[in-house]
């Protein structure tokens, strides 16, 4: 079948749906439509047989009327499956109350590092720039030659 005319089938298809539905949904009396107006009837039946009681902070409970007992209960999150995430303070060994502290080591400095290429310590070859005061490579080498 050609693209338009398949189109056009299908706006009138379409159209042909809507005013269908469009008869059914005015057809019926009341403010639902009907399927809703049983869901909401068993819902009443349902609710005829519960006795709500009041409480504070806008709480509720809800009692069947034939057992007494609560309807509604609210049950506790089961725990997520899964491995327990085990963290470095639970690693560690609990000291007892008598035990002193464990003191903390000092950190070890790092190296300081030197440019390969002019040999300053406050930039590396990396980040070494013409721009910078800093020996060039062959005042170095005569340096060296000196010393
Ligand atoms: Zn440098």
């Amino acid at each position: 079948m050609p693209f338009v005319p398949m189109l056009e089938s299908i706006r009138r298809l379409a159209m042909a749906r809507i005013a269908k539905r469009s008869v059914i949904s005015h057809s019926h009396k009341g403010t639902c439509t009907p399927y809703v107006t049983d869901f909401l009837k068993e819902e009443k039946k349902d609710a005829s047989l519960c006795k709500v009681t009041r409480s504070t902070n806008g709480m509720y409970e809800v009692n069947l009327i034939t057992t007494g007992a609560p309807d509604i209960h609210i049950p506790p999150e089961p725990d997520q499956p899964g491995r327990k995430k085990v963290t470095k303070a639970d690693k560690k060994r609990k000291k007892g109350v008598n035990e002193s502290p464990t003191k903390k080591q000092p950190k070890h400095k790092k190296r300081i590092m030197h440019c390969g290429i002019c040999g300053q310590p406050d930039h590396n070859s990396r980040f070494h720039t013409k721009n910078k005061v800093c020996f060039t490579p062959t005042q170095v080498a005569s340096q060296r030659w000196i010393h």
